[in-house]
């Protein structure tokens, strides 16, 4: 007998150099501004920066969004300018034009490297114009892609108020019920007051994480399910629904990405954090839901048969990928969710890249991604923090791999070359969470792996010659 046959493979870690493709955090303007209705996000930086939002929004620019630049110019490095009168000229602008709640500074390169004292600027400027500005530093310097919206959302979780401070009954129904209200509309008060009696008494809970709001609708109901009742969500619809946060609410998130945020709520405001494995896949949504309920003190009730009907629906599209393997180059931070749901699926993984890891805040989901791949019998995935694309191309060679999940920078060239890839960034977007959300990201991870079939069949499945290998 062999004891250390019997010893669970523990996962790997390894950091590489950074040198990897991602977008820069700033993009998280494109899907916050449509979240929070009410808000203008200024992006300070130089003409980089606005290149980039130009190019990567696609036709978002030409709906007249709620964002803008604030281009830098000499004058500005060279402090020949007065930082507080140029952003007060712009600020009134915003004022005039748009009227927002709340106006977002973005912190850029630029900023960070000439010192612009943002977070000294915005009180003086806010008290002027009497609107509140919240300072964001979502720079390309410190952070990748999604952790953009991180950056924002910590700043916000200083702005939610506390139960004491929202005295108006009709503020606290906006604030902490706005989610609620939502559900119940169109309902009787007497229908509302018997639906709120089905509730179990626990501690409040607010989740945080940008989400569109049907998929909040979704795991909000999913919740109301277990009885389990979700105070409100940050960000909400508007800034001036974020809801109330007091010492001692329990808090969830709902992304990978969000460790600041959830250090934020729990350092600054003292809130219990839930660690659980992230709602995305069936077997994510049904772990997330079931450390809530454990959390709460709540006995779970039909999650497993909710789970098997999920995964029995999805069916055919598990037919394509069972036994094919998945490799993460790694540039927004849902690879490890993302891996650990496909693995379930029947994939195989040989490496997960991404930009950052926080072992902590993504604790439970780490363990879960070790248990899924004990219960499929597949080797663990290595994780490389920082990956060099350079390095990964060539291993994506050496394991010969059915599925490349990657940027635009290596997608077409990977494809010339006979590999099937997924554009990463689409999983950013596409509506991922919660149960009935599985089956748009087999939608997804499947899409290449049909196309290509099809056109095998033609002949044209490498369009390099052989000797331009990357
Ligand atoms: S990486 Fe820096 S300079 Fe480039 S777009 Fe982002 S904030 Fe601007």
């Amino acid at each position: 007998m062999t004891l250390a046959d019997a010893q669970p493979q523990a996962l790997d870690f390894e950091c590489e150099t950074g040198n990897y493709h991602t977008f820069c955090p700033i993009s998280c303007v494109a899907w916050l501004y449509q979240k929070i209705e009410d808000s203008f996000f200024l992006v300070i930086g130089t003409k980089t920066c606005g290149y980039f939002l130009q190019n990567a929004m696609g036709v978002m620019i030409f709906a007249e969004p709620r964002y803008a630049m604030a281009e830098l110019e000499e004058g500005d490095i060279s402090a020949k300018l007065n930082d507080y009168e140029e952003l007060k000229r712009l600020c009134m602008q915003i004022k005039r034009d748009r009227n927002p709640s709340v106006i977002v500074w973005i912190g850029t390169c630029t900023t960070e490297i000439i010192k612009m004292d943002l977070e000294g600027l915005a009180p003086r400027l806010e008290s002027e114009i009497d609107i509140p500005i919240v300072v964001a530093r979502a720079n390309g310097l410190d952070y990748a892609f999604t952790q953009g919206e991180d950056t924002v959302l910590a700043a916000m979780a200083h702005r939610c108020p506390k139960g004491s401070a929202v005295v108006e009954e009709s503020e606290k129904q906006e604030r902490g019920n706005a989610i609620t209200s939502l559900l119940n509309f169109g309902k009787k008060k007497e229908e509302v007051v018997a639906e709120e009696s089905e509730y179990h008494d626990h501690a409040p809970l607010v989740m945080f994480g940008s989400l569109p709001d049907p998929v909040v609708t979704q795991l909000t109901l999913e919740l109301k399910k277990q009885g389990i009742k979700v105070n409100g969500w940050l960000p909400a619809k508007r800034f001036t629904e974020l809801p109330v946060i007091d010492e001692g609410y329990y808090v969830a998130g709902v992304n990978p990405f969000l460790s600041r945020t959830a250090t934020t709520l729990m350092r600054r405001r003292k809130c219990k954090l839930i660690g659980a494995p992230f709602p995305i896949g069936p077997d994510g949504t049904r772990a997330w839901i079931e450390k809530i309920c454990s959390v709460l003190d709540v006995e779970p009730k039909g999650l497993e048969e909710r789970e098997a009907k999920i995964w029995a629906n999805l069916e055919d599209y598990l037919e394509i990928i069972r036994g094919k393997s998945v490799f993460f180059m790694g540039d927004n931070l849902l690879e490890v969710s993302l891996a650990r749901f496909l693995i379930r699926c029947g994939m195989t993984c040989p490496e997960i890249g991404i930009p950052y890891m926080d072992k902590r805040y993504q604790g439970a989901e780490l363990k879960f991604l070790e248990q899924t791949c004990i219960d499929m019998g597949v080797p663990m995935p290595k994780i490389v923090e920082k990956p060099d694309n350079y390095n990964q191309v060539q291993r994506i060679y050496e394991h010969d791999v059915d599925l490349v999940i990657t940027g635009m920078a290596h997608a077409n060239p990977l494809e010339a070359r006979g590999i099937n890839t997924k554009w990463s960034v689409e999983f950013t977007f596409a509506q991922i969470h919660g149960f009935t959300n599985a089956r748009d990201i087999l939608e997804l991870v499947t899409r290449p792996l049909r196309r290509n079939n099809s056109l095998k069949d033609l002949g044209w499945d490498k369009l390099v010659k052989e000797e331009a290998k990357v």
